[in-house]
């Protein structure tokens, strides 16, 4: 074996969770992607996804890609700098723009890519980005490619930013980066000490809304706007994959900005652009998201109905404020437990461990769509107390050392 092939053998623990029959990742699903899924031939309800308005199923979204398909073909087969670009991109890139009150907008690939592409891009070897230590990988490795120094502050606590940003050259370009609404906390930035203090120490923002867009704001335009802040957050990053039932990602900014990532965000220009089917999907969920604000609200009415009832049945889940519930396990064994018994009785969940979340915080991460219905909600519940007392976490276990 090759000293590689070695190394990658020494991986036991995907094995050992196998081995154990508790494998959680890769699960296949054979239907649409709703409420209700199918796995295994058996129904169950979602809990694990980010389609947060529920659009991903829905009839002008995927008229809108099937029209799309006809009259563009199936991909791009080029990056936008070269031959990738339609008249479909640059619609949707007006029209967040638009929506997210920045003079221009920029489409990625992905979000991941999105972020890979700015972060990287925009500051030089002497320059520093400050970013919160629960930001998403996409971010830590957009920093991971750019030249400049990294700083970490702990998780949304602004003494700590602060502490770290009066540290810094007071000439030097610094940009805090952070996510609007954290991928698997749910809590949301805590933008208005940040503007302070980027104000007083002359740094640049950008927030990545992936969890936040469709879900706060104006209209489900993110954190910014859910502060009134629009105007003093430099760049706005998001998803397609999430709220808008697609697959893409996007930067809204000055159109001096725009212009200088088109030209040097690698990720950009070296990666082919979304097919068709995509930005027609992302611009008729854009168009719903606009338009049926009924759709957020009932996010919302599902979101603090869960948070309420999850709370009372004493569960850990911290400090949430958003459709993403992280429901503390601590404990990576229980963690995979707990998921296997909630699917195998009718429930989806997504279990997260390091390096995810920090180690001792492994956690369920269960997440509301709008097209949820409090019965659904009910039935989650219910499954959770059970498997909260067969494996035996949170006040069970607390009960159980008593
Ligand atoms: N940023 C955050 C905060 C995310 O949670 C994610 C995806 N989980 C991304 C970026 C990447 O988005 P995409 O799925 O479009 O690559």
């Amino acid at each position: 074996m090759s000293i590689l092939k070695e190394r990658l053998a020494k991986f036991t623990y995907a094995d050992e969770v196998k081995n154990a029959g508790l494998y959680p990742y890769f699960r296949e699903i054979s239907s649409d992607q709703d409420t209700e899924v199918m796995i295994n031939g058996k129904k169950v309800l979602m809990f694990g996804s980010n389609s947060y308005l529920g659009l991903t199923n829905h009839p002008k979204v995927k008229e809108a890609a099937k029209e799309a398909v006809d009259k563009y073909g199936t991909g791009c087969a080029g990056s936008r700098f070269l031959n990738g670009t339609l008249d479909l991109h640059i619609e949707l890139e007006n029209k967040l723009a638009e929506f997210f009150e920045k003079e221009a907008a920029l489409i990625f690939s992905t979000g991941f890519q999105t972020n890979l592409g700015v972060i990287s891009c925009l500051t030089g070897r002497n320059d520093y980005i400050i970013i919160d230590e629960f930001d998403h990988a996409s971010i830590i490795d957009g920093t991971r490619l750019s030249f400049s120094k990294v700083v970490k502050y702990r998780h949304n606590d602004m003494t700590s930013l602060e502490a770290q940003l009066a540290k810094l050259p007071s000439d030097a370009v610094k940009m805090i980066v952070v996510d609007g609404i954290f991928s698997m906390e749910g809590d949301i930035a805590k933008l208005p000490a940040i503007v302070d203090l980027a104000k007083r120490y002359k740094a640049e923002i950008i927030v990545d809304d992936a969890h936040a867009v469709g879900v706060i704001g104006k209209n489900g335009s993110g954190t910014a706007s859910h502060f009134g802040l629009v105007d003093d957050v430099d760049f706005i990053v998001g998803t397609f994959s999430k709220s808008l039932a697609s697959l893409g990602g996007f930067v809204a900014a000055d159109k001096v900005a725009i212009d200088f990532m088109k030209h040097h965000a690698r990720s950009l220009i070296f990666s082919a652009s979304i097919p068709p089917s995509s930005a027609a999907s992302a611009l008729a969920a854009l168009d719903l998201m606009k338009n049926e604000p009924q759709l957020m609200e009932k996010l919302w009415d599902n979101t603090n109905y869960a948070i309420k009832s999850l709370r009372e049945l004493d569960f850990e889940i911290g400090p949430t404020e958003s459709p993403i519930i992280p429901i503390y396990v601590r404990d990576n064994e229980k963690t995979f437990q707990v998921t296997q018994f909630l699917v195998e009785n009718g429930v989806f969940v997504n279990p997260v461990i390091s390096p995810a979340v920090q180690s001792g915080d492994s956690l369920i991460r269960f997440s509301l769509m709008a097209s949820h219905t409090h019965e659904q909600i009910d039935f989650a519940l219910e499954k959770l107390i059970e498997a909260r007392k067969v494996i035996q976490f949170g006040i069970e276990a607390e009960q159980e050392i008593l």
